[in-house]
C-alpha cells in the first residue's frame, strides 16, 4: 500500500472554481481562488447563502478513546462523505485545518488517510491559505499592544502580575511554555513572566470558529480579557483598542476554505482548535454554510467522544443552534485491544470493549443522538475480532458497520452511508445538553466529569478554586465549560485506559475566555503548548529537487 502522501500526489485534481460552480451552484466571483485547487468563499457569498433555508442534515463523526496515531475520524469523515455522494446523497464534509504541531510531531497531518483524503494534502497540512498565521498574528498583535501600553505609562492600570493574555505560535515548542519577556533594560518594557500556547489552543482560534458573522467576530474580539488591574478589574482588547486591527488581520481567515476529496467532492476545511486543550470543532460559519448547500453535512469533532463530541454539543451547538441528526462513532480493533491492556489477541479486545460501550452510552443517552458504530477496518483485523465487536454492538442495541474507505475510498463506506441516511430519517432529536447555562461552573464541571467521564467527582485545586470564585464574581458563571484534559483516557490521567471508574477529575487552573464565551478548565497534566517527541516526524519530511514534498503522513 502506498503512503498517504503518495496516494494524494498521484491523484488528478479538478480545478476548484468549476467544481464549486457545478456542485455548489456558486458564481465564479463568489470564490476567492488560492491557486487552482483551493478557494475561499467570499464574504458576499456567505451573506447570500445565510439567507437560504437550511436543507442539510448534520452528521457528527466522533470516536472511542484514541491511541496516539488516531483512529480514523478524519479518514472516516472523508470516506463517509464520498460514500454518501456515491449513493446519490448530496454531501459536503466539514473538517478542521491541520496544525503544524502534530504534522511535525508525532501524530502527522490531518487530511485523512489512504484513499479517503482531502487534497492538495501537502498544502492543507502545511500553510494552506494562511489562516493559522493570521490567527497567530492577531493574537500576538494584542500581546504587543498590551506590553506597549504598559511601557508607555499604563493608563489602564494593568497589574503586570495579573496578565492573562499569552503569546502563540503554531509549533510544538516546549521551550516557550514559560518565559520571561521584556528583558534588556527600560527601552524593552517591564520584565514579566509570559508564555506561549500553540495556536490551536488560542482564544482567537476559538473565536474565529464560534463567530457566526463578521459582526460577531468583532464583538467577541473586543470582549477578550487580557489581564486585570490591581483592584482586579478586567481589562479587555477593546480597552486597548486592539480589536479593530485584530479583525482586520482576520478578514480573509474568517472565510471558509473549499477543497476537494480524492473523489472530487467538495470539502470545507476551516478553523482548527484541538479537542483536548480547546473546543475541537471546525468553524460555525463553514458548517452553517454547508447546511445550506447540501443534503448531508458530515463533520468531525476531535479526539474521543468524551472531548470533541461533548464540546460540539455543549459549546458549538449550544451557542450556534446547530442540530445534529446522528453520530458516527469510529472504533478500531487496534485501539480496543490497546484498552484491554496487557492481555493478548481476542482477550485484549474483549477487555477493551467497555471503552466502546461507555462512549456509545454517552452518545445515545447523554448527547441523545442516534449512534452508529463504524469499525475502521485495518488490514490485519481478523474476522473473529470484527465479529466480537459486532456482537458487542448487538448486545448494546447499536448499529455497527464495517467500513473500508481507507483501502477502497468511498466505495468502502457505502454501507456506512446507507446506515447514516437511515439514522437521519425523521426530525433531528432535541439537543442533549449536559447542563443549563444557569448551573454554576462547579456544577457544569461535575456534570461532564460524572456523566461523561465516569468520575466520582471533581477535585478543584486551591488556585483553581479561587479562580472559579473570581470568574463567577465577575459575572461569567453562565458560560459553558471547556475541559482541557488528556485525550488518551476518560479520566484526567492518560494511563487509565478502558472505562476507568473511581477516578476524580483534577482541575489545576481555570482560564476565562470572555471572547470565546467559555471557561477553560485545565485538568490533570495537560499542557496548552505540546512538546515534540524524541524523534519528531519533522526528521523524516523533506523536499526533493523537483519541489515535491515527501515524508508527510
Ligand atoms: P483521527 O482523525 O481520528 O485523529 P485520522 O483519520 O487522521 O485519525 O487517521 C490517523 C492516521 O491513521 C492517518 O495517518 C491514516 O492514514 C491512518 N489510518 C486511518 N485509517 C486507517 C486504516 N483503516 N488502515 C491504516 N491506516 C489508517
Ligand atoms: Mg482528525
Amino acid at each position: 500500500m502506498p503512503t498517504d502522501i503518495e496516494i494524494a500526489q498521484a491523484a488528478t485534481l479538478r480545478k476548484i472554481l468549476p467544481l464549486a460552480q457545478e456542485r455548489l451552484g456558486l458564481h465564479e466571483d463568489e470564490l476567492v481562488p488560492y491557486g487552482h485547487y483551493k478557494a475561499k468563499l467570499s464574504l458576499p457569498a456567505l451573506r447570500r447563502l445565510e439567507k437560504l433555508p437550511v436543507r442539510g442534515k448534520l452528521v457528527l463523526v466522533t470516536a472511542i478513546t484514541p491511541t496516539p496515531p488516531g483512529e480514523g475520524k478524519t479518514t472516516t469523515t472523508v470516506g463517509l462523505g464520498d460514500g454518501l455522494n456515491r449513493i446519490g446523497a448530496n454531501t459536503i464534509i466539514c473538517l478542521r485545518e491541520p496544525s503544524l504541531g502534530p504534522c511535525f510531531g508525532m501524530k502527522g497531518g490531518a487530511a485523512g488517510g489512504g484513499h479517503a483524503q482531502v487534497v492538495p494534502m501537502e498544502d492543507i497540512n502545511l500553510h494552506f491559505t494562511g489562516d493559522f498565521h493570521a490567527i497567530a498574528l492577531a493574537n500576538n498583535l494584542l500581546a504587543a499592544m498590551l506590553d506597549n501600553h504598559i511601557h508607555h505609562g499604563n493608563v489602564l492600570g494593568l497589574d503586570v502580575r495579573r496578565i492573562s493574555w499569552r503569546r502563540v505560535v503554531d509549533m510544538n515548542d516546549r521551550a516557550l511554555r514559560q518565559i520571561t519577556a521584556a528583558l534588556g533594560g527600560p527601552g524593552n518594557g517591564y520584565p514579566r513572566e509570559d508564555g506561549f500556547d500553540i495556536v490551536v489552543a488560542s482564544e482567537v482560534m476559538a473565536i474565529l470558529c464560534l463567530a457566526d458573522s463578521l459582526a460577531d467576530l468583532k464583538r467577541r474580539l473586543g470582549q477578550i480579557i487580557v489581564g486585570y488591574t490591581a483592584d482586579k478589574k478586567p481589562v479587555t482588547a477593546r480597552d486597548l483598542q486592539a480589536d479593530g486591527a485584530m479583525a482586520a488581520l482576520l478578514k480573509d481567515a474568517i472565510q471558509p476554505n473549499l477543497v476537494q476529496t480524492l473523489e472530487g467532492h467538495p470539502a470545507f476545511v476551516h478553523g482548527g482548535p484541538f479537542a483536548n486543550i480547546a473546543h475541537g470543532c471546525n468553524s460555525v460559519m463553514a458548517t452553517r454554510t454547508a447546511l445550506r448547500l447540501a443534503d448531508y453535512v458530515v463533520t468531525e469533532a476531535g479526539f474521543g467522544a468524551d472531548l470533541g463530541a461533548e464540546k460540539f454539543i455543549d459549546i458549538k451547538c449550544r451557542k450556534s443552534g446547530l442540530q445534529p441528526s446522528c453520530a458516527v462513532l469510529v472504533a478500531t480493533i487496534r485501539a480496543l485491544k490497546h484498552h484491554g491492556q496487557g492481555a493478548d489477541g481476542l482477550e485484549a479486545l474483549r477487555l477493551g470493549l467497555p471503552n466502546l460501550e461507555r462512549h456509545v452510552r454517552n452518545v445515545q443517552q447523554h448527547y441523545r443522538l442516534p449512534a452508529i458504530v463504524s469499525i475502521n477496518r485495518f488490514d490485519g483485523d481478523t474476522p473473529e475480532e470484527i465479529a466480537l465487536v459486532e456482537a458487542a454492538c448487538e448486545r448494546l442495541g447499536v448499529r455497527c458497520v464495517l467500513a473500508s474507505h481507507w483501502a477502497q475510498g468511498g466505495a468502502g463506506a457505502e454501507d456506512l452511508a446507507r446506515a447514516v441516511v437511515q439514522a437521519c430519517e425523521g426530525s433531528a432529536p432535541p439537543l442533549g445538553l449536559l447542563y443549563e447555562d444557569s448551573d454554576s461552573l462547579a456544577a457544569k464541571l461535575n456534570a461532564v466529569a460524572t456523566r461523561i467521564y465516569g468520575a466520582d467527582g471533581v477535585d478543584v485545586e486551591p488556585a483553581a478554586a479561587k479562580q472559579l470564585e473570581e470568574v463567577t464574581a465577575l459575572g461569567y458563571g453562565h458560560l459553558p465549560v471547556c475541559i482541557a484534559k488528556t485525550q488518551y483516557s476518560f479520566s484526567s490521567d492518560a494511563k487509565r485506559l478502558g472505562a476507568p471508574e473511581g477516578h476524580r477529575l483534577r482541575v489545576r487552573e481555570l482560564r476565562l475566555h470572555a471572547g470565546a464565551e467559555f471557561v477553560t478548565a485545565i485538568c490533570g497534566d495537560i499542557m496548552t503548548m505540546p512538546g515534540l517527541p524524541r524523534s519528531p516526524a519533522a526528521e523524516r519530511i523533506g523536499l526533493d529537487d523537483g519541489g515535491r514534498i515527501h515524508g508527510l503522513f
